[in-house]
C-alpha cells in the first residue's frame, strides 16, 4: 500500500505538469473471495493519468436488518447463493460508463458519491448494491489521495474537515463467541484495549503478547482444541457462561504484566440471540431451555455485574435493535461506552432516532453498512456533533484490503476494532497503522485513555 503509493507520488511528480484534471479512465470489478471464503467485490479504477486503484468490499455475518442492502446472487447452486456477480455486472456495465462520462475529477468524492447515489435512486441502494457503490467509492477515495499526492488518511481527514491527526486505540477481539465461532458461547466478541500504552506501536506489543498468554491460558485449562480461533482471528473456546471469557481474558492481561494498562471491550450482538422478547444465552442449542431466556432487565444486571468485577469499558449492541426502552436504560445507568452497531448500522435515521432515545452514546462506524465514503464521514460527523464517540469497524468477511486503517487516522476517532492479532486480513489494518505511525514520526499521538473523545 505505502509502496505503491510511494511509487504513485514519483508518477504525480513526474507528470503533474501534463494532468491537470485527472479523471476515470477505466473501471473494472471483478469477483473475488474474502476470508471467509465468500465471494465479495473488488474495483480496479484507472485514471487518465494511468495510476490503478483497488478497492475491495467487506462483509458481515451478523449483520442488522437495517443495512444498506448487500447485493448478492442468490442462485442457490452458485457459491451457496453469494456470488455477487450482478453487483459486478451493476459496475461493469452501469456505474463505470456513466460515471466516466461525467468527467469527475477523482477528488470530488462527495460529488461521485451523490451522483452514484442518483443513479441508483433507491434508499437502500438496492438497485445495484451497497457492495457495488462502495467498491467503487472506496477506489476513488484512494485516487484522490494519489491525484493530490498526500497519503490516504490525510485525504480522508480533508474531506472530514479534521486537522487533528490521533491514532486510535485498537479493540483486539480475542475471543469469539456468537454467530462468528462454532462454541456455545452466545455473546460474540471479548476485545482488549491497551488504553494504558503511550503509542500505537507499544499499544501492538501488548495486544500480542496478551494475545499470546491468552492461548496458553486456554491451552491449560481446556486443551489444545480449544485454541482453534473463530473467523476474527480470536480463540473460540467452548464455554457457555460468558463471565468465564473475561475471567481468562482477565488472567492473560495479569501474566502479561499489563494489569492496568488494558481494558475490555464486548460486542454482545444480542439481537442475534433475541427471541420472543427474551435473551437466549444458550441460543446456539436448538434445544435450549426456554424456561432460562431472560430479559433485558436480567441482562442489564449481569453487565452491572460485568462492569463492577471486570475493567469493561465499551459494550456494544447489549440489546436487540429494536429494544429501544433497553438500550436507553443502560446509557442512562452506567459511565461506559454504550456502542450501537446493529441499533444504528451507520444509518444517519437511526443514529438520529438513537441520538433522541439516548439509546448509546457511540457509532460504530462499517463503511458497508451505509455504502460510501461520504456517508461513512457524514454519519462519524452526526455522531460526533451529537457528543457520541465513534469506534471504526471490519466485518467479519475481511479482505486485505486496508481502508479502514486510513479512515480511522483520517477521521481520527480514536478507536479500531479490525479483529485479534492474527489472521492477515486482520492484522493488514493493525499493520497500515504502524506505518502511518511511523510516517508521522515526533507529530503521531495515541489517543490512549482518551479513545471516546480524543483531542
Ligand atoms: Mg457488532
Amino acid at each position: 500500500m505505502r509502496l505503491i503509493f510511494k511509487q504513485y507520488t514519483h508518477l504525480t511528480r513526474k507528470f503533474s505538469c501534463q494532468a491537470s484534471n485527472m479523471s476515470i479512465k477505466s473501471i473494472k470489478a471483478r469477483q473475488i473471495f474474502d476470508s471467509r471464503g465468500n465471494p465479495t467485490v473488488e474495483v480496479d479504477l484507472v485514471t487518465d493519468f494511468g495510476g490503478l486503484f483497488r478497492a475491495a468490499v467487506p462483509s458481515g455475518a451478523s449483520t442488522g436488518i437495517y443495512e444498506a442492502l448487500e447485493l448478492r446472487d442468490g442462485e442457490k447452486n452458485n457459491y451457496h447463493g453469494k456470488g455477487v456477480l450482478k453487483a459486478v455486472e451493476n459496475i461493469n456495465g452501469a456505474i463505470a460508463p456513466e460515471l466516466i462520462k461525467q468527467k469527475f475529477d477523482v477528488t470530488q468524492q462527495k460529488e461521485i458519491d451523490q451522483f452514484m447515489l442518483k443513479l441508483d435512486g433507491t434508499e437502500n441502494k438496492s438497485k445495484f448494491g451497497a457492495n457495488a457503490i462502495l467498491g467503487v467509492s472506496l477506489a476513488v477515495c484512494k485516487a484522490g489521495a494519489a491525484k493530490k499526492g498526500v497519503p490516504l488518511y490525510k485525504h480522508i481527514a480533508d474531506l472530514a474537515g479534521n486537522s487533528n491527526i490521533i491514532l486510535p486505540v485498537p479493540a483486539f477481539n480475542v475471543i469469539n463467541g456468537g454467530s462468528h465461532a462454532g462454541n456455545k458461547l452466545a455473546m460474540q466478541e471479548f476485545m482488549i484495549l491497551p488504553t494504558g500504552a503511550t503509542s500505537f506501536t507499544e499499544a501492538m506489543k501488548i495486544g500480542s503478547e496478551v494475545y499470546h498468554h491468552l492461548k496458553k491460558v486456554i491451552l491449560k485449562k481446556f486443551g489444545l482444541d480449544a485454541t482453534a480461533v473463530g473467523d476474527e482471528g480470536g480463540f473460540a473456546p467452548n464455554i457457555l457462561d460468558n463471565k468465564e471469557g473475561l475471567v481468562l481474558i482477565q488472567e492473560a492481561i495479569a501474566n502479561a504484566g499489563y494489569a492496568g494498562k488494558v481494558d475490555i471491550g464486548m460486542d454482545v450482538a444480542a439481537s442475534e440471540f433475541f427471541k420472543d422478547n427474551k435473551y437466549d444465552l444458550d441460543f446456539k442449542n436448538p434445544n435450549s431451555d426456554k424456561s432460562q431466556w431472560i430479559s433485558g432487565d436480567q441482562l442489564t444486571d449481569i453487565y452491572q455485574g460485568f462492569i463492577k468485577e471486570f475493567p469493561i469499558v465499551s459494550i456494544e449492541d447489549p440489546f436487540d435493535q429494536d429494544h429501544w426502552e433497553a438500550w436507553s436504560k443502560i446509557t442512562a445507568a452506567t459511565s461506559i461506552q454504550i456502542v450501537g452497531d446493529d441499533l444504528t448500522v451507520t444509518n444517519p435515521k437511526r443514529i438520529q432516532t438513537a441520538v433522541e432515545k439516548k439509546a448509546c452514546n457511540c457509532l460504530l462506524l462499517k463503511v458497508n453498512q451505509i455504502g460510501s465514503v461520504t456517508e461513512s464521514i457524514e454519519a462519524h460527523l452526526l455522531a460526533k456533533k451529537n457528543g457520541w464517540g465513534t469506534m471504526v469497524s471490519h466485518r467479519s468477511g475481511e479482505t486485505e484490503d486496508t481502508f479502514i486503517a486510513d479512515l480511522v487516522v483520517g477521521l481520527s476517532t480514536g478507536q479500531i476494532k479490525t479483529g485479534a492479532p492474527c489472521r492477515s486480513e486482520r492484522l493488514a489494518k493493525y499493520n497500515q497503522i504502524l506505518r502511518i505511525e511511523e510516517e508521522l514520526g515526533a507529530a503521531a499521538k495515541y489517543a490512549g485513555k482518551s479513545f471516546r473523545f480524543p483531542g
